[in-house]
């Protein structure tokens, strides 16, 4: 479920990546199963003490000026007001108190979020130079000294942000609430498509159990279904937030991504699929999420006998590592087939949580493997024991085999692909774990 979201915010320098590096450690990996879509490194999952949670570096632009330095500051700020649970506050205690830290720090104690103060480049525990009392002048809470390149302090650090997490709250989203992200390049149209369906019908659930969220995220209710619009607060208002700037808005879709069930991947009709699409839907497939391909601004299109075939058919060559996801040609500005935008993500909502017993996958495995013969390879051949699902969201099946070298990736996708007939199950992308049983 929901895990509690800390960001990074600080100058230029400071340190911000080398601390995301150590807390996070090997667990980021950057080059993801699917070609040509990486994961940006700044947005990850960790784990302390048995509890997970996310953490967003928020910086990353070079600024060239002062002035620069705090607007872009700024802007990180308010990224991480509005979505982290506790903002990691890192100032440098070799530079000292800079007129920028004391900027940010007002504004960050004026939102009321938890705020961790960090000194970074604390390098000799025990010696405590004079620079770090200058901190306690931002009245926040008294500084932990961090040596991030030395990982010294960076427990304290975390014990210290986790004591503002009720992690009996981050669980708190009701399980029958589909959550719902829609992403998509600036102008596709999700601001539109949010409010169309909520000026439609306006039946928000009242603030659900006051989650941390509430002002990010949208509730709302049809034909006797909650959902949870995750990220709109850029999209209720109009005059977006930071939107312009890629890296705000890499980071609004995966932390969106990350914590829905149903992504919705928008894309202009008018424009077809294009490079961005790909990446951005990547995000999505790679976080195991089930999606739907919505082609929007469909009254813009002049059509003809095959225009829409045609453009499904873009759809899965531009898409090529989403083929299972439907697609929906809607016009968020007229309506059209809005209803049958919820049907449908209530039906991939229902696939990606399938649970599918071990006997029947061991029948379709079977069959599959009598039906066309594993590969061999120097005399040696594949041999498939047993199948098993292991989790849920996505769907994930665990084979255990004789030898993992021989388990090629084309017959794995054979077995896929049984599995997705047997079961009908369409609308999710699954996974699965080679493991060798000797
Ligand atoms: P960011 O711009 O805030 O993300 O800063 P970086 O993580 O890129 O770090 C900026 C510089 O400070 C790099 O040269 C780091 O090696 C250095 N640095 C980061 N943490 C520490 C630390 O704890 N001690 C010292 N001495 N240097 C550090
Ligand atoms: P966002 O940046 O993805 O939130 O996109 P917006 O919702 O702000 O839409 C960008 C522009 O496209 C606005 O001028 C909308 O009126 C227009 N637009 C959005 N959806 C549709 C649609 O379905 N049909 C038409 N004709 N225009 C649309």
């Amino acid at each position: 479920m929901s895990k509690p979201i800390f960001a990074i915010v600080g100058r230029p320098n400071v340190g911000k990546s080398t601390l995301f590096n150590k807390i996070i450690g090997q667990r980021i990996s950057i080059v993801e199963d699917t070609p040509g879509v990486t994961r940006d490194r700044i947005f990850a999952d960790g784990e302390w003490s048995g509890k997970k949670f996310t953490l967003i570096d928020t910086g990353g632009i070079e600024p060239k000026n002062d002035s620069e330095i705090l607007t872009e500051m700024r802007n990180q700020a308010n990224l991480a007001i509005e979505m982290a649970d506790v903002v990691i506050f890192m100032v440098d205690i070799k530079d000292g108190l800079t007129a920028a830290d004391a900027d940010v720090a007002a504004m960050l104690q004026k939102s009321k979020k938890p705020v961790v103060l960090v000194c970074n480049k604390s390098d000799s525990p025990g010696d405590v130079p004079m620079e770090y009392y200058e901190f306690f002048n931002l009245g926040l809470d008294e500084p932990v000294a961090v040596s991030s390149i030395h990982g010294l302090g960076v427990g304290d650090l975390l014990d210290k942000v986790y004591s503002y997490v009720d992690f009996s709250k981050t669980d708190e989203i009701e399980e029958d609430i589909i959550k719902v992200a829609v992403i998509g390049k600036p102008n596709v149209g999700k601001s539109s498509l949010i409010n169309t369906i909520l000026g439609e019908k306006r039946v928000i659930v009242s603030n659900v159990a006051g989650t941390t969220r509430d002002a990010i995220d949208t509730y709302y209710e049809r034909d006797g279904q909650k959902y949870l619009f995750v990220d709109t607060a850029g999209m209720r208002k109009k005059g977006k937030i930071e939107e312009n700037i890629e890296r705000y808005s890499v980071i609004r879709s995966l932390a969106a991504i990350d914590r829905c069930d149903v992504v919705l991947v928008m894309i202009d009709a008018t424009e077809g699929v294009t490079e961005q699409d790909s990446k951005i839907a990547g995000y999505a497939h790679n976080a195991g999420k089930a999606s739907i391909v919505v082609v929007n601004k469909w009254d813009l299109v002049e059509k003809e006998t095959n225009t829409m075939k045609n453009f499904k058919n873009d759809v899965l060559n531009g898409l090529p590592f989403m083929q299972y996801a439907p697609s929906e040609f809607v016009s968020a500005k007229t309506g059209l087939r809005l209803n049958k935008l919820f049907e449908l993500i209530k039906f991939v909502n229902a696939q990606n949580a399938v649970r599918i017993p071990t006997g029947v996958l061991n029948d379709v495995l079977n069959d599959a493997t009598s039906m066309v013969q594993p590969p061999s390879d120097k005399g040696r051949r594949l041999k498939i024991y047993y199948i098993t699902q292991a989790s849920t969201r996505p769907p994930t099946f665990i084979l255990f085999v004789n030898d993992k070298e021989l388990a090629h990736f084309s017959y794995v996708r054979y077995i896929e692909n049984k599995i997705r007939e047997a079961f009908n199950l369409n609308g999710t992308p699954v996974k699965f774990i080679i493991r060798e049983r000797g």
